[in-house]
């Protein structure tokens, strides 16, 4: 029909006959240039044609509009062998009613949007948006290639409770590396051993929180990796103790959180002036505050995990009188905690994509797929 049409739409031997405007849609009929195919059972030429049934597949819009190609299916009858081969087209897979650009054009905008949103741009149902993610996803290749440090951490797939999900992360390359529908150390177990062992048998740490279950994954899956406590759940355990003491003494309001919890080279001089204040008539808060500063110099400045472990025994001495019960806990993890100062490992590198991947369970919140919910973090998040 026109030359111009054709270059537009930059399919291989392919012509548009016709372009029309159907009830919103653009619907091109498509010809093939080329007379005959080479018989795919044994591979001689024919153009002797059998039938023409035409299909209908969805392609990428053109100026907002959608597009559907009406496009010619070809059976030819091969002398050579006598069978009835079909065309074999490379823009379209075989049985699909999209052509294999618009699916990639599909995945990509799941990635950046709800499968809601991309389902009213593209006016197709989000059964058929799910369907073609989850078959391109597929499609992508997964190496996990030789990490030697992960982090394993939970998340909430409903914000506040329960529900939790694992997250298996790359922290060599800050990369997802799977989710699993589960906080059970057993069932942890059973989908990470499906990783070659050769890759398992590689990792020499995992960073972790201090739930217990984590140590007998690791045990089981990770033959020969270190336990390393996150240093940064550390720090959150002992904000929490602090913060715990600083409302049983009724000292209300977010300044005085802030004041506390922020990271004293980080106050400004007009904040250390009105911390000052709030500590003044507390010599326990004081105390408890010190402790939290200390915990921090210690993390800063120690480079062996000899030299940690000494550190933090005589750290506790004082903080078990504190704060209680966090103190406990902490001994209880000390040597896992001071693995930390081996290679100064820890799930800090996974920051953005933690929030990356709260934000994608709290949009995918209501999809009780989690198959799709699955599919779509590593999309985005595996690199
Ligand atoms: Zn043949």
């Amino acid at each position: 029909m026109d030359f111009h049409l054709d270059s537009l739409l930059h399919l291989p031997f392919v012509t548009v006959l016709t372009c029309q405007q159907q009830e919103g849609f653009i619907l091109l009929t498509l010809d093939f240039i080329n007379e005959g195919i080479s018989c795919p059972h044994c591979q001689t030429y024919t153009d002797n044609l059998h039938q023409i049934r035409p299909i209908l597949v969805r392609d990428l819009s053109i100026l907002g509009q959608g597009v559907y190609l009406k496009v010619p299916r070809r059976q030819f009858i091969c002398s050579q062998c006598g069978k009835y081969p079909t065309e074999i087209l490379n823009f379209i897979d075989r049985r699909r009613n999209y052509t294999k650009r618009y699916e990639e054009h599909i995945y990509e905008k799941v990635k950046e949007l709800t499968v809601e949103q991309v389902s009213k741009n593209e006016q197709l149902s989000p059964e058929q948006v799910q369907n073609i993610f989850q078959r391109i996803a597929k499609q992508k290749k997964k190496d996990w290639g030789k990490p030697e440090r992960l982090g394993l951490d939970e998340f909430s797939r409903q914000k506040g409770q329960g529900n939790l999900v694992t997250v298996l992360s790359n922290l060599d390359e800050g990369s997802l590396l799977e989710v699993i529908d589960s906080h059970k150390s057993e069932e942890i177990i059973e989908v990470l051993k499906q990783a070659p062992i050769s890759i398992r048998e590689n990792i020499k740490e995992v960073c972790v929180d201090m739930w217990g279950g984590f140590k007998k994954v690791i045990t089981e899956v990770f033959p020969n990796a270190l336990v390393v406590i996150d240093r940064f759940h550390v720090m959150k355990l002992v904000h929490k103790a602090l913060n715990h003491l600083r409302l049983k003494l009724k000292l209300k309001g977010l300044k005085n959180r802030y004041l506390l919890l922020k990271n004293k080279v980080n106050l400004t001089e007009e904040e250390k002036k009105d911390l000052g204040e709030l500590l003044r008539g507390y010599p326990c808060l004081s105390i408890a505050y010190e402790l939290k500063e200390e915990l921090r110099n210690i993390y800063e400045n120690t480079r062996t995990v000899k030299e940690g472990l000494k550190k933090l025994k005589k750290w506790l001495r004082l903080a078990r009188v504190f704060f209680g019960k966090t103190a406990e806990t902490l001994e209880l993890h000390l040597q896992n905690i001071c693995n930390y100062f081996l290679n100064r490992t820890s799930n800090g590198v996974m920051e953005g994509l933690n929030n990356k991947i709260k934000l994608i369970l709290r949009q995918s919140y209501g999809f009780s797929n989690f198959k799709f919910m699955r599919e779509k973090l590593l999309a985005c998040l595996f690199k």
